[in-house]
């Protein structure tokens, strides 16, 4: 039995149809994490939906309500880039009540895992690029609001910048001290630009491929913004980069970490050049640097779009192995 929870529920799923996100992968994850003996039944925790006061905490009035009474117009449904459906709507209220139990069980636990969850495009008064409710927000904006958290940093390592998570929480910016710049450079891929504004009680970290979805990136409290095809090593250097400098300017009670597994260098919507072992060393990382200072981590998935939706299960499931490997 591990010495954490698993959040999941069947009805994760989301009913889009043929399409290219793999709305079956949190079932696979769910089914090898129980195959492999990773996880035991036991370690599964089932959530609640969200209830609507909850995602009012981060989406406006106007946009739930027409969720709810399946009002989008054609342009903001096209926008979402997933068809809508009442029971599509059902999935991402469960989705964020998920990652609130997920959160709340971190602070037990030290981490928590929703196995799903990380929709980090989805905007207060809109949705994008297959999100509609950011869960990761509402967990936030709700710990907040019953005073078990004041402060959090997000670490997102899709390899799709945050735009969701850093209009959120933008707050007021002040622009801080770039970071210090990599000495070593081995691989000639060219140098990531590095932007960086400190935010107010939410602290947001986005490593991502400068060149790809979304064209606006609204900034985060630190930007990386990738060059294409870089691989393991010079990833691995400028998470480290980014979680250092981080965490020497805010001090998070919570640690959200959106573990995007398309990074990935056989991703059909990534362009970057990691390896199923690089992936799981960023998670080893996150888990090891925020172990080291007590942080909570709550893990969300993101995306993950391999040509073969074997390797996205894998990277999936080592993120909860590599958890067992540095939490016990
Ligand atoms: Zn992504």
């Amino acid at each position: 039995m591990l010495r954490f929870k698993l959040v999941y529920s069947d009805n994760y799923y989301l009913p889009i149809g043929t399409h290219v996100f793999p709305a079956e992968k949190y079932r696979r994850v769910h089914d090898r994490l129980l195959e492999s003996k990773v996880a035991s039944q036991d370690d599964f925790l089932t959530p609640d939906p969200a209830n609507d006061q909850d995602i009012l905490l981060v989406h406006t009035p106007q946009y739930v309500e027409k969720l709810k009474t399946g009002t989008l117009t054609p342009r903001e449904e096209l926008q979402m880039e997933v068809p809508y459906s009442p029971e599509l709507v059902r999935a991402f209220w469960l989705a964020a009540g998920g990652s609130m139990l997920a959160a709340n069980y971190a602070l037990k636990d030290r981490v928590a895992f929703n196995i799903g969850g990380g929709f980090h495009h989805a905007f207060p008064d809109h949705g994008e690029g297959f999100c509609m409710i950011h869960d990761v927000a509402v967990a936030i904006r709700r710990m907040q609001r019953d005073d078990k958290i004041r402060t959090a940093m997000t670490v997102d390592c899709d390899v799709h910048h945050g735009n969701g998570t850093a209009a959120i929480f933008a707050g007021m910016r002040v622009p801080t001290d770039p970071l210090p710049s990599r000495s070593a450079s081995t691989l000639d891929t060219g140098s990531p630009k590095v932007r960086n504004a400190h935010a107010g009680e939410v602290f947001t970290i986005s490593l991502h491929q400068e060149n790809n979805y979304p064209a606006w990136k609204p900034p985060s409290s630190i930007d990386v913004d990738l060059p294409d095809g870089i691989g393991d090593q010079e990833y691995l250097a400028w998470l480290d980069n980014a979680l250092s400098s981080g965490l020497r300017q805010f001090d998070p009670e919570l640690l959200c970490y959106i573990a995007g597994a398309d990074p990935y260098k056989e991703d059909q919507l990534g362009g970057l050049n990691l390896t199923i072992e690089g992936l799981k060393k960023s998670d080893e990382l996150v888990f090891r640097v925020a172990k080291a200072r007590d942080i909570p981590v709550m893990v969300t998935y993101a995306g993950g779009y391999a040509q073969k939706i074997d390797d996205t299960v894998t990277i999936h499931c080592n993120t909860v192995a590599a958890a067992k490997e540095i939490f016990g």
